[in-house]
């Protein structure tokens, strides 16, 4: 009896999840949807008006399956703010670096082919053109701003957009950082966590990943994934890695055939996609993600939010950090007990770069460190601003700088409270109530 109680705990966020995308799609709404390149798109469609909202972008984080429901519950939060607004939602490759990302979701937004850049590519080893796409929003420029929303690597993902945006990187085009308004990563590892070590993440200066590690056999499940072209299932969005499909070369008659299990073989044993350093895996390590981070500069007519979430509190005696509810869900309990008393050598290395202490490090919402969460650099009086809860149920709301990070720590919260957004759950509604005040005090400004 014990048993079945235990499996039905682990289970049940499972059946929520399955039944709660079932029933979305039976789910009508005021959605749209447009095909880009071979993903699907949803976007409202209608023309802005002089009095609409700026656009919303919105990036899905890791293993993002471009499903609305992601963000269940934004469409109606903004019918009730009252106002109108665009919602553009990317489909960036579920598991490529923040970089190529970045580059997606431009020219998902602009139209035009995917360009990731002729040093990056030549640098990494893929091709330099993807998708083409013909763009949601064309018209985004300095003067045309938008807003952006990031869930998790979602949010490491925008920052490295506004970067590009802001040196430059996008040939052909004249871009600019004061292109995006706001700038909210929600629950974002900017500097790494240390829970990617659990995929096996070499340290110490080498890159990529243990050929026996999690992400190693992740991602070689991914190459045979595409390798027997299962694409139509969940599009990964890797085609501008040098990957065969067994349908292309069984064309090519005996010789095609010949060559693609020498790739096939070749592949298991070295992936070209594993052992660099251009894949999101890599990206969330701390060597990684420090590295991204040290390059983005804040840009002074940028308003920014971060959502910082806490699922555990210092133990007694021993200083590490347990998780301060045991409901959460038994995974991310284990999880962050994991981050909770990590102290290898590469996080002492690290966090000498960084100004932190290795306890800082203790504290996650079973996914991301805590303190990653907060900003790409360390806190500073003129940098930073630290409120404890949503902004919006504060009796004197906390004044809104541009240029200035405002860090929302929440506490009992986990990496999954906020975002994905199935249930729609009080916590939920209440984030999106708080984010769309923020939404208008930035406009008003
Ligand atoms: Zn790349
Ligand atoms: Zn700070």
């Amino acid at each position: 009896m014990k048993g079945a109680w235990v499996i039905l705990w682990f289970l049940w966020p499972i059946l929520r999840l399955y039944r709660t995308l079932r029933g979305s799609r039976r789910e009508k709404t005021d959605l749209k949807i447009t095909e880009v390149g071979s993903t699907s798109v949803e976007v409202l469609t209608d023309p802005i008006h002089k009095d609409d909202g700026l656009p919303i972008l919105l990036i899905e984080g890791l293993f993002g399956f471009g499903h609305e429901s992601y963000w269940r519950g934004l469409p109606q939060a903004i019918e009730t703010s009252g106002r109108r607004r665009k919602l553009i939602f990317a489909k960036p490759g579920a598991v490529s670096s923040v970089h190529d990302r970045a580059c997606e979701i431009f020219y998902q937004i602009k139209g035009g082919r995917t360009d990731y850049g002729k040093e990056h590519s030549d640098e990494f080893g893929h091709q330099r053109y993807g998708k083409t796409h013909p763009g949601l929003y064309p018209e985004w420029d300095k003067d045309h701003p938008i807003h952006v929303l990031g869930h998790s690597l979602g949010g490491c993902t925008g920052a490295m957009l506004q970067h590009m945006l802001a040196t430059n990187q996008f040939e052909g085009h004249v871009t600019h950082a004061d292109m995006i308004r706001s700038f909210s990563p929600i629950c974002s590892p900017m500097r790494g966590t240390t829970i990617i070590h659990l995929l096996g993440l070499r340290s110490g200066g080498q890159a990529g990943f243990a050929l026996l590690s999690l992400s190693g056999i992740i991602s070689r499940v991914l190459h045979f994934y595409q390798f027997i072209g299962l694409n139509f299932i969940w599009d990964f969005q890797m085609d501008h890695w040098p990957l065969f499909s067994l349908k292309r070369l069984v064309r090519e008659g005996a010789e095609g055939i010949r060559m693609a299990v020498l790739w096939l073989i070749t592949v298991m044993v070295r992936s070209p996609f594993a052992e660099g350093k251009d894949n999101a895996f890599y990206d969330l390590g701390l060597e990684g993600a420090c590295q991204s981070a040290s390059k983005i500069k804040m840009n002074p007519n940028t308003f920014y939010r971060s959502y910082a979430a806490s699922m555990t509190r210092p133990a007694p005696f021993f200083g590490y950090h347990i998780p301060s509810n045991i409901l959460h869900w038994p995974a991310l309990l284990l999880l962050s007990t994991y981050i909770g008393s990590r102290t290898r050598s590469s996080l002492k290395k690290v966090k000498e770069s960084i100004g932190t202490t290795v306890e800082q490090w203790f504290e996650s919402d079973g996914v991301a460190n805590t303190v990653s969460q907060y900003h790409p650099h360390s806190c500073r009086e003129d940098y930073c601003q630290h409120v404890r809860g949503f902004p919006s149920r504060m009796e004197k709301r906390p004044a809104l700088e541009r240029g200035k990070w405002q860090v929302v720590e929440l506490r009992g919260v986990t990496h999954f409270c906020l975002l994905p957004s199935f249930l729609v759950s009080s916590t939920q509604r209440q984030f999106y109530k708080d984010y769309l005040e923020f939404l208008e005090e930035a406009e008003a400004c």
